[in-house]
């Protein structure tokens, strides 16, 4: 039996070593502070700032969200980015992408302080995490590793395959593998033969939005399979092929219109991997904890403690 990586066990267990450091800020006079721009009406956008709002107050972070309307221009949201930039109250910031079309998002992530980017992405944090220096890192592929390290999956010395190369998950899943010693190949759309490159993995990551494409003759035998996917199904069609007929699926489908999978093959990876992350209760969880995990050693930094 493959061992099942519970995202939600572990995002638990860093929340919980996160408690006493806001306790410990909130002693010192002020606790971390949290702020959101959540331009538009993307309704999956306004459930991740929902849930990362809820885990805010679960530790006893301030936290508040900017709601600009869809209109919004570049110059508006430039606007509030250097407002939040300049308050004191406030560690970190985090734009919830994708922004409205007409917004220059490159423009307003490089408008983002550095010392302030509880997402990890500004340029600067991006030139710290090639030169593997101190500074927040992207919260996906941090949790993913923060993952394999508390399962005690060895990195090094193994062969890591991460199939996407987007700013926010894929190269920075690859350097951070690749700070572990692990050997590293970066796949995307124009990878010729990537079943033949994915079985060559130890270690599989699958950041595509693709839903269910890593099927059996992608994982060698006994591999670790991250799946970072999310994406819904909306048709019965595709839930009878990619689920079988599995009568607990499709009558989850019936009940709610629609049903979450990975990009890696739920059912395949159960009979291939070695261990692999579920969706739901996998990675999703651990982009939650890094959040905050960042947004902590924001304010420590910025109250002069680390
Ligand atoms: P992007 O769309 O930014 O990047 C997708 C990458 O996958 C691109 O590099 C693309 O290649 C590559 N790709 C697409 N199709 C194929 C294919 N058929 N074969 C090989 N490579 C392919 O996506 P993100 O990185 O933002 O997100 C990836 C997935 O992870 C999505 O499902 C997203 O919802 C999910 N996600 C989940 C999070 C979580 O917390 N669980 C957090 C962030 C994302 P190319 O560059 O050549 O176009």
């Amino acid at each position: 039996m493959p061992q099942i990586l519970d995202g939600i066990r572990v995002r638990d267990a860093i929340l919980s070593e996160l408690k006493p450091r806001v306790d410990a800020l909130a002693a010192r006079g002020r606790g971390p502070g949290l702020a959101v721009v959540l331009a538009g009406n993307n309704p999956a956008s306004e459930i991740y700032v929902r849930n990362k709002i809820k885990a805010c107050q679960g530790l006893g972070i301030y936290s508040e969200t900017l709601t600009p309307p869809d209109s919004v221009t570049t110059e508006e949201v430039l606007d509030s980015v250097a407002r939040l930039n300049a308050r004191a109250d406030i560690d970190g910031i985090l734009v919830q992408l994708p922004l409205p079309k007409q917004v220059d998002s490159k423009r307003v992530l490089m408008a983002i302080a550095p010392e302030k980017d509880a997402d990890g992405i500004h340029p600067c944090n991006v030139g710290k995490l090639v030169a593997a220096l101190p500074g927040p890192r992207a919260c996906t592929p941090a949790g993913i590793l923060e993952l394999l390290k508390r399962y005690g999956i060895a990195i090094a010395g193994r062969r890591a395959v991460v199939v996407g190369r987007s700013d926010i998950v894929g190269k920075p899943m690859a350097l951070l593998l690749l700070h572990e010693h692990a050997t590293v190949t970066i796949c995307h759309s124009k990878t010729p033969d990537l079943p033949a490159v994915c079985r060559e993995a130890d270690i599989l990551v699958a950041a595509m939005g693709r839903a269910a494409m890593v099927t059996g003759d992608y994982i060698k035998p006994g591999a670790t399979v991250i799946d970072v996917g999310m994406n819904r199904l909306d048709s019965r069609d595709e839930v009878v092929r990619i689920f079988r007929d599995s009568p607990e699926k499709l009558a989850a489908f019936d009940r709610k219109g629609s049903l979450l999978v990975g990009d890696v093959h739920p059912l395949d990876v159960a009979e291939k991997a070695g261990a692999y992350t579920p969706v739901p209760g996998g990675v999703g969880p651990l982009t939650i904890a890094m959040l905050m995990a960042n947004t902590v050693a924001l304010a420590e930094r910025l109250a002069g403690i680390c």
